[in-house]
């Protein structure tokens, strides 16, 4: 079989025996990929240190012996995202999006739309061209789209009455349904954890556009705090688990985490 090539985003990457690692890697063209990589940890030239979480490299492996792992032969880095590795903040948004791509993408599927979503939004974070929060939030939208759960956003996901309908400004998001639901059909009375109209019209407005344009609206400390919210409660609901990245972005979003703990728990998310 002749050598495979492709680029990928380093989504984990684990101690196996003495000197070698097992690399998990996100391909353009062949999807979720576990790769061994011989003498990563031991031979400074085998990989150069390029084998980082979150880089962009261009690969070539070989199929392994009878029905062992496929090996890693050349590894060159494409774009590093030097920006992601200062900032912890960065950092946490940056392990949250790949651990989401690690869990859900199947291995050796492979998902191109999702492939240049994650490497749009690594590479905006890590210039700091978007907000954060503007970013998590286009992110876990589009790939929720792309993976067939976009969240219903401009009719109630019970009744079908338009959003423009509901009353008053509170509105409440029913997980199960996956999307907006009118105050008669959430029992009533919108939840305490609803968000406002103009949050979920910006949600709308964010799913239905390209990416390229997100820099074209400005969005509220309040639309900021209320996507996120309801999207890291709406996407693990979807996945049947919370990865431990959202964990500690959730305490850094509250600031619970101080610096020096910070950097002890993004160590421990890997
Ligand atoms: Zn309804």
């Amino acid at each position: 079989m002749p050598p495979l090539r492709s680029s990928a985003v380093t989504l984990r990457s684990i101690a196996y025996g003495d000197s070698d690692s097992i690399v998990t890697f996100f391909s353009r063209d062949y999807g979720k990929v576990s790769l061994m990589a011989k003498g990563a940890r031991k031979s400074v030239k085998r990989f150069s240190g390029i084998l980082e979480l979150f880089s962009v490299l261009d690969l070539v492996w070989t199929q392994g012996r009878g029905k062992g792992l496929c090996i890693l032969q050349e590894a060159s880095v494409v774009n590093p995202f030097e920006g992601l590795r200062t900032d912890f903040s960065k950092t946490a948004y940056a392990a949250h999006w790949c651990e989401l791509v690690y869990h859900w993408m199947q291995a050796g599927h492979p998902q191109p739309a999702v492939y240049d979503l994650l490497i749009y939004v690594l590479d905006r974070l890590s210039e700091g061209a978007l907000s954060d929060e503007v970013l998590h939030i286009a992110f876990q939208l589009h790939f929720m789209r792309i993976n067939g759960f976009a969240p219903t956003l401009d009719h109630c996901v019970k009744c079908g009455k338009p959003l423009d309908r509901f009353k008053g400004t509170s509105v409440a998001f029913n997980m199960k349904k996956g999307g907006v639901a009118c105050a008669r059909c959430h029992a009533g009375a919108p939840a305490p954890g609803g968000v406002s109209k103009g949050t979920v019209k910006q949600l709308r407005w964010v799913l239905s556009r390209p990416l390229s344009t997100l820099s074209r609206v400005r969005f509220s400390g309040q639309v900021l705090e209320e996507g996120c919210r309801v999207l890291e409660a709406f996407v693990p609901y979807h996945l049947g688990r919370e990865t431990k990245s959202l964990k500690v972005l959730k305490h850094l979003q509250r600031g619970k985490i101080t610096p020096l703990k910070k950097l002890n728990s993004n160590r421990g998310t890997h």
